[in-house]
């Protein structure tokens, strides 16, 4: 028997209202920029949710001000990817971890806002993924997808809604692909209006990587450019031994 048939992977590209969640100013765009401007373009509503201020992200021990900075580049380059909004949880850069309960609530406070039907943030359980903003936002959303539809879970966050399904990007196990090639050189555009985080030669490389990638994801669909992610319901993510290879 085909368990998929029992519970199927929601397709991607028929979300209407979209959260993006981002660690800090520029996930979004190297995870998923190519897809979200996809969605925008074709009607969705897409909100970035920041939830670091990116005060930390940098080399320069002298680097004052560099919150708002990134707060700059973020916003434009949001924008150029057709966001509705940019939304900023303002937690401190490093610091997701040091208080799970309170990134929790903010993520279920404005999932039950903004009701969305689909959101993206980074897989937490991407082997080797050391910064612990990623994993500590990526664990964030996927706890809110199970608390958000139980009206006595953080009561204090607002009436429950419907459980979004969630799109991780940075996966190691992708199910879903999408055809990014019309919008992939605006994700590129995007990235770099970073400046503050893709000084030369880091900005020729990423892009190089960036695009390499996106051409071998393409290559089993017979597209130019593709993004992946791992896709799931709120049912796949709790008790369920087959999801790690749905
Ligand atoms: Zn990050």
């Amino acid at each position: 028997m085909d368990l998929s048939q029992i519970l199927p992977i929601p397709n991607l590209l028929d979300a209407k209202r979209v959260l993006a969640f981002s660690p800090h100013p520029d996930d979004n765009e190297v995870g998923a920029g190519a897809t979200l401007a996809k969605l925008a373009s074709s009607g969705a509503e897409v909100t970035w949710v920041v939830a670091s201020d990116g005060s930390v992200g940098t080399e320069d021990d002298r680097a004052e001000g560099l919150a708002q900075i990134r707060q700059t580049e973020q916003e434009a380059a949001a924008r150029s990817l057709g966001a509705h909004a940019v939304r900023w949880l303002g937690f401190t850069d490093t610091h997701l971890r040091d208080d799970p309960g309170a990134l929790e609530f903010a993520v279920v406070a404005i999932m039950r806002e903004l009701r969305p039907t689909a959101v993206f943030c980074p897989d937490p359980w991407l082997p080797y993924e050391a910064h612990p903003d990623h994993r500590a936002l990526g664990h964030a959303v996927s706890t809110a997808i199970l608390m958000v539809n139980f009206p006595l879970a953080h009561p204090d966050a607002g009436p429950a809604v419907q459980a979004p399904y969630i799109a991780y990007y940075g996966t190691a196990w992708p199910n879903t692909t999408i055809d990014v090639s019309e919008t992939f050189q605006a994700k590129l555009d995007a990235l770099m209006m970073h400046k503050s985080q893709f000084l030369p030669p880091l900005d020729q490389k990423i892009q190089m990587y960036l695009t390499l990638k996106a051409m071998s994801l393409g290559e089993p669909l017979g597209v130019a450019r593709a993004e992946a992610f791992k896709v799931l319901t709120n049912h796949h993510l709790h008790f369920n031994v087959d999801t790690w290879q749905s």
